[in-house]
């Protein structure tokens, strides 16, 4: 069993040439596509075979119903999924110019309404050797909640740290088996510099230091790197031609969470999941560019 919590948003991008200055009006093309953390890493694992289920809130608008049929569709199970009364869905205005760099604005619309006691009814049922994945964008309350219920229940909790924001408590750190920030959310957690394995060795140590069972740091391009009480070891990128590096950590967490849901040793889980984000970064799009189990399984013998 496997479980995602997290947000879902629809992302409206607008291809520009460059980014508009204060005051400016630009013309871009406007394309719409299913998005959010949560939602993005659910797709990611359901395309690899699994039957995730994912908790969100979604708004009782358009948007939310073409998001609910879009998480369907890719096998995502969607029975924990609330549709709020008289809200709206999680909304994202997205600039992308010819560089690569970008803008994005957020409104969270119901992503903001799961308060803790709705966490609370919706792990009940959750079982001890179950997978259940959060990333940073839920109400931090309904986040500490989470983390807590992870405690009385027994699971196995991944933490993506993403967006890093505050207010959780230290001790709720305790509760989480693993945390998988990319270098920025490292940064920001340790205040330690990621460029290379050695500097994701000492940021490691101080993401330790929080609580977690593991550490397990995304860099980009480099790979990941791996660190326990028990030792560390750090597995390269595959090579590939980049298109697009959008929802490449959310490819690697979907991927790595149903690894470890197919009980696959440690290393081979991260392997996959490097696989996985790696083709994720040849295809353009969030969700639509993440690989089925036998696009990854041809990649990884060819
Ligand atoms: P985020 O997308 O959250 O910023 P990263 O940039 O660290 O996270 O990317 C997550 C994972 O995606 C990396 O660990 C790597 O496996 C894969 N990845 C990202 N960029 C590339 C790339 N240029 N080539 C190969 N793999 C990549």
């Amino acid at each position: 069993p496997l479980m995602f919590f997290g947000t879902t948003n629809l992302d409206l991008c607008f291809n520009v040439e460059r980014l508009p200055t204060p005051g400016e009006s630009l013309m871009g093309a406007l394309t719409r596509h299913p998005g959010g953390k949560g939602a993005n890493q659910a797709v990611a694992a359901a395309r690899l075979g699994l039957k995730p289920h994912f908790y969100t809130y979604l708004g009782d608008d358009d948007a939310g119903q073409s998001l609910l049929k879009s998480l369907m569709e890719a096998g995502v199970r969607t029975e924990a999924i609330t549709v709020c009364a008289g809200e709206v869905s999680g909304l994202a205005v997205v600039m992308v110019a010819d560089d690569g760099s970008n803008m994005i604005v957020i409104d969270p619309g119901a992503n903001s309404k799961v308060g803790p006691d709705m966490i609370e009814s919706a792990t009940k049922f959750i079982e001890r050797d179950a997978i259940v994945v959060a990333e940073m964008g839920m109400p931090i309350p309904a986040l500490n909640r989470l983390f807590e219920m992870k405690r009385e229940k027994g699971f196995e909790l991944i933490f993506n740290p993403a967006p890093v924001r505050p207010g959780l408590p230290s001790a709720a750190w305790r509760n989480v088996d693993f945390v998988t920030p990319n270098q920025t959310e490292a940064f920001e957690l340790t205040g330690i510099e990621v460029c290379d394995f050695e500097s994701a060795a000492r940021a490691a140590e101080k993401l330790l230091d929080l609580g977690p069972g593991a550490a397990l740091i995304t860099l980009g391009a480099q790979g990941a790197y791996y660190a326990d009480c028990t030792g560390s070891f750090s597995l390269r990128a595959f090579p590939v031609k980049v298109v697009d590096t959008t929802a490449a950590g959310d490819a690697f967490n979907g991927a790595f969470a149903a690894s470890l849901a197919q009980r696959l040793p440690l290393k081979e889980a991260v392997r996959k999941a490097l696989a996985v984000a790696a083709l994720c970064v040849t295809r353009r799009g969030a969700q639509s560019s993440m690989p089925t189990a036998q696009a990854v399984d041809e990649f990884l013998q060819s």
